[in-house]
């Protein structure tokens, strides 16, 4: 079986969390959230996460050089144990793309196909989600619910994860203000991520992401299939 590296681009609150949690349940498929792995040096503490608090709270991006090690520790670790893995929110700049082309050159993976798909939401939507989002507090885990009523993220029971029963929490970085300032760096860097990968000929998969997000999963499977026809 070809191995695949899938890349979802697309704004904060574009649901690349949610539909990569549906493709990890139904296909298997690994992923990798950069977003997590910096929540999750936070929580515990560690060198990282005390250099990083400040501009993760305020919805900075942290330095490429920081994000591009982690994710090549991750790689090294993970990248050859899994037939297909997702990318959730990495590459974000040109300087990330670059250094993740040049990771795939190694021989664990060779023949990895990329397959970049990015999930179009509107700001107006993207700020009506993140004001009604809550995660999971372990941060093994961090299932991304909503809290709006009626909403096909609800949790089964108010503010506790369906999968491992720990308690819902708002994200730091889910407020107006720092809403504000992620949308405004997704979209500084967005035509340059977007001019890299036409100038290297790489196709990107354009998905509506304003329709639930069976919907999403439905027309992303869809189009692998044809990509694979
Ligand atoms: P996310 O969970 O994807 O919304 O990411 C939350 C925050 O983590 C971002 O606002 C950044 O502070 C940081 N972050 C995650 N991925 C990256 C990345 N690829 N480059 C820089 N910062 C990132």
């Amino acid at each position: 079986m070809q191995k695949k590296m899938l890349i979802f681009l697309g704004s904060p609150g574009s649901g690349k969390g949610s539909l990569s949690q549906l493709c990890f349940r139904r296909e298997g498929w690994q992923q990798l959230s950069t977003g997590n792995l910096c929540r999750e040096h936070i929580v515990n503490k560690t060198e990282i996460g005390k250099t990083i608090d400040f501009a993760m709270k305020s919805g900075k991006l942290i330095s490429d050089s920081l994000i591009i090690s982690m994710v090549a520790d991750w790689l090294r670790n993970n990248g050859s144990k899994h037939d297909t893995i997702i990318l959730d929110g990495f590459p974000r700049t040109v300087e990330q793309a670059a250094a993740l082309r040049e990771l795939l050159l190694q021989p664990d993976f060779k023949g990895m196909k990329l397959i970049l798909v990015r999930i179009n939401v509107s700001d107006k939507i993207v700020h009506e989600r993140l004001t009604g989002r809550t995660i999971c507090q372990n941060n093994k885990c961090q299932v991304v619910y909503s809290i709006h009523p009626g909403s096909e993220l609800g949790p089964m029971q108010e503010m506790v994860c369906d999968v491992c029963t720990s308690p819902l929490i708002r994200r730091q970085d889910d407020n107006a203000r720092a809403i504000d300032e992620r949308l405004q760096q997704y979209h500084k860097h967005e035509t340059d991520l977007v001019n890299f990968y036409n100038s290297v000929d790489e196709k990107i998969i354009e998905i509506n992401g304003e329709v639930p997000l069976e919907a999403v999963y439905d027309n992303l499977i869809k189009q692998l299939g044809t990509q694979n026809a």
